[in-house]
């Protein structure tokens, strides 16, 4: 310890005092002898870097433990490479190495409040940051909308992504993270664009979460849903009682957020829908199929010389891109050699409609009712009170 100290040339005193700072967050670590967990606050974990053949550690004051536990001396920065069983510092192995800061660790230069823990996952090195839930949730408003919309839509997001990434937290107990921070869960990019809003929103929803029959729902969103809300069966086959889709005319509001175009040769359709692993060969036209209740397409026909198929919405947006496709709810026609598609809606179109929440917000609903509108029988509960 005290090598480490003259390592870094500072007093001994700045690290008897960031020691007892960063004591707390060593102590949630897994197997780390947690003692006290019912005075801590709600801690989550998520994957910010995968299959990474290195990773550069940054920060001040940084405090570093490998695998025993115990504080590290290494200088920073720092590049960790991916070795064949392990990590590598200038040659040392390590299985795991924690970095932690009382304000943030730098990982590949972004700022991330919290923990970073590196271990080696598969053909590379996996980054897990832990850090207090409500921390994770001031960072993540940015990412998913703007903290500058009205304020009562700023709170419904905050709680919908604190109940998200508890309903996941719990489903994903026994894993080495928690939550993705793409949009496969939610869009996380650490501390770097956290602002007062998005705290303020987080502060005055404290501890909120949504719940249906005492447990904390599975609280899917999305960014506009172009009309009215899908049904979650219709998009992964479970039906949930409080995820029915609801109308929305808020969003449309909205144009440009909610119509997209897109023009695609056939060819690079073709190429997509192989590279999904679809044998498909000399397609030659695209035909909407039947629409749901929700206006949205059940299935979408691909005709060709070879292979042709008819898949359903989900699958047809998966294969060409969820970018691409931004919605099932689409009209196409083929002409020359190329298919447009006309659509409105933005995602799986299933639980909050992002846009839709910030209209209704400026119409003056608060974030209870936006939130009951498009989770109805949902209760606003606090997380202590549930778990
Ligand atoms: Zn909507």
């Amino acid at each position: 310890m005290w090598f480490y100290l003259r390592v870094l040339r500072l007093p001994r005193i700045v690290f008897i005092i960031l020691f007892l700072l960063l004591a707390p967050a060593l102590w949630l670590w897994p197997g780390s002898g947690r003692t006290d967990a019912a005075l801590l606050d709600e801690t989550i974990r998520i994957a910010i870097v995968k299959a990474a053949q290195e990773v550069t550690i940054a920060g001040d004051g940084l405090l570093v433990t490998s695998d025993s536990g115990l504080p590290l001396d290494l200088e920073l920065p720092v590049t960790v490479k991916a070795a064949k069983d392990g990590l590598l510092v200038n040659g040392r192995p390590f299985q795991r190495l924690v970095f932690a800061s009382s304000s943030a660790v730098l990982v590949n230069n972004k700022p991330y409040r919290g923990l970073a823990e590196l271990s080696k996952n598969g053909n590379g090195i996996l980054v897990v940051n832990q850090l207090a839930l409500e921390d994770y949730l001031v960072g993540l408003i940015n990412c998913e909308i703007s903290s500058a919309w009205p304020i009562e839509s700023v709170k419904a997001q905050a709680v919908i992504a604190r109940t998200y990434a508890l309903n996941r937290k719990a489903a994903r107990s026994g894993a080495l993270y928690h939550l993705e921070s793409s949009v496969i869960d939610q869009v996380y990019d650490g501390s770097q664009i956290e602002d007062s809003r998005a705290r303020r929103a987080v502060s005055e929803t404290e501890g909120e979460v949504l719940t249906y029959d005492n447990s904390v729902i599975q609280a899917f969103y999305h960014s506009s849903c172009g009309g009215r809300t899908e049904a979650s069966e219709n998009v992964w086959g479970a039906r949930l009682p409080y995820l029915k889709g609801v109308d929305c005319q808020y969003c449309l509001n909205s144009t440009a957020a909610v119509a997209w175009e897109q023009k695609l040769p056939l060819s690079v359709l073709e190429d997509r829908l192989q590279a999904a692993g679809h044998k498909i060969s000399g397609l030659s036209d695209v035909k909407p199929g039947s629409q749901n209740s929700r206006g949205r397409l059940k299935q979408v026909v691909l005709v060709a010389a070879k292979g042709g198929l008819s898949l359903n919405g989900d699958q047809f947006r998966k294969a060409v891109g969820y970018g691409v496709i931004k919605s099932t709810r689409f009209s196409v026609q083929v002409a020359k050699g190329e298919a447009s598609f006309s659509g409105t809606g933005n995602g799986h179109g299933v639980g909050l409609c992002q846009w839709g929440a910030k209209q209704r917000s400026l119409e003056g609903f608060d974030y209870h009712e936006i939130l009951s509108y498009y989770y109805p029988g949902t209760k606003l509960e606090k997380y202590s009170d549930v778990s």
